[in-house]
């Protein structure tokens, strides 16, 4: 039977801001940072220019479940946000984790250690408190590119998405590893993000036009029978978007970079629709956006639990980026 008590005890969706120190390159500019934080809510403090050219300040005022400043290490992080998800993934339960935010402003920094986190406490939860229940942990690491799959544990083979009756999507020919210990977890999650970063060019330009996906599956094996296929009981997604200002490479002179902008547009706007959705628990949950709301239809459905964290960069330069993150942020919450 499933816990609902524990189930409910987690809120549907929480929205997070991350804001990171200034870096070398900001501070050489002599760029400032603008952003006041408080435990859960900000102030973005920009500066504008009248017609005259004489400057003056305008104050943006921001609330959210909880602002984490430049001070809050990746540990804290993890705490805040995905931990108190991971026991009710063994509650029947699909939760996602997404980081939203421009190129630079931390993203995989912040996200490329929850995972390794999670699943530190999953395989605790299942050699103890789920001893010889049949449990087993599942990784599987891909990447949504110009409205593409392909597999970053799998040297980017393509991949294709399928439904079944059950409204379950399956990505077919996806590699999923069954892992039972904290270091084959890492060496995935390492070959993974290599895979990823290093792109078909080798430059990081690639990785901020792309969605990575990292999910931890949950299975249970049917009646304690070892030899049939175990069923999936909840699963836990980690989503490194794309940089959100990709998505407005629609006026690019290079035709390429254009589709793949509009494709990045089109997923943040439909995936901001489909979260919106959830909270108001609306019948229609509108998937059929993107290609990444469809590989993440089943984690909108039903019992589900989202968590965003949305990176900021402090710095004066990156002002008008940084309202845009924050006001898609606001518009989920
Ligand atoms: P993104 O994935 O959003 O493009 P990154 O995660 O690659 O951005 O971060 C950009 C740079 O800033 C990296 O060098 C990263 O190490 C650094 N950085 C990001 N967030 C933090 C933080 N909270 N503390 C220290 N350094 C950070
Ligand atoms: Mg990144």
């Amino acid at each position: 039977a499933v816990d609902k008590e524990k189930i409910n005890s987690v809120a549907k969706i929480k929205v997070v801001v991350r804001k990171r120190p200034l870096n070398k390159k900001e501070l050489a500019k002599n760029e400032e940072d603008i952003i006041e934080t408080a435990s859960n809510s900000l102030v973005v403090h920009e500066t504008k220019l009248k017609v005259d050219l004489t400057e003056y300040m305008e104050k943006h005022e921001f609330v959210f479940d909880a602002v984490l400043n430049e001070e809050v290490s990746n540990d804290e992080v993890y705490r805040e946000t995905v931990e108190p998800i991971v026991p009710i993934i063994f509650q029947r339960t699909k939760a996602t984790c997404f980081a939203y935010g421009q190129t630079g402003s931390g993203k995989t920094y912040t996200m490329k250690p929850l995972p390794l986190k999670a699943s530190r406490d999953i395989l605790r939860l299942m050699h103890h408190t789920y001893r010889n229940q049949g449990f087993h942990l599942f990784v599987s690491f891909f990447e949504i590119y110009g409205g593409k799959l392909f597999d970053l544990l799998s040297d980017r083979k393509k991949l294709c998405m399928r439904e079944d009756g059950k409204q379950q999507v399956c990505i077919v020919g996806l590699q999923e590893y069954r892992v039972s210990d904290v270091e084959t977890i890492k060496e995935l999650i390492e070959k993974g993000s290599a895979t990823r970063s290093t792109g078909t060019t080798g430059a990081n330009e690639e990785s901020s036009r792309s969605h990575a996906i990292l999910q931890l599956a949950i299975k249970r094996s049917v009646d304690g029978n070892e030899s049939k296929p175990p069923r999936l009981v909840g699963k836990l997604s980690f989503i490194d978007l794309a940089g959100s200002e990709r998505g407005a490479d629609t006026t690019d002179n290079d035709k390429q970079t254009r589709m793949e902008g509009a494709e990045i547009n089109k997923s943040l706007l439909a995936l901001k629709e489909c979260i919106r959705a959830l909270d108001n628990d609306q019948g229609h949950i509108p998937f059929r956006g993107s290609k990444l709301t469809e590989v993440l239809r089943d984690s909108f459905m039903g019992n589900s639990r989202t968590v965003m964290i949305s990176c900021i960069s402090p710095s004066s330069g990156s002002c008008e980026h940084t309202l845009n993150t924050l006001r898609y942020a606001d518009r989920v919450k």
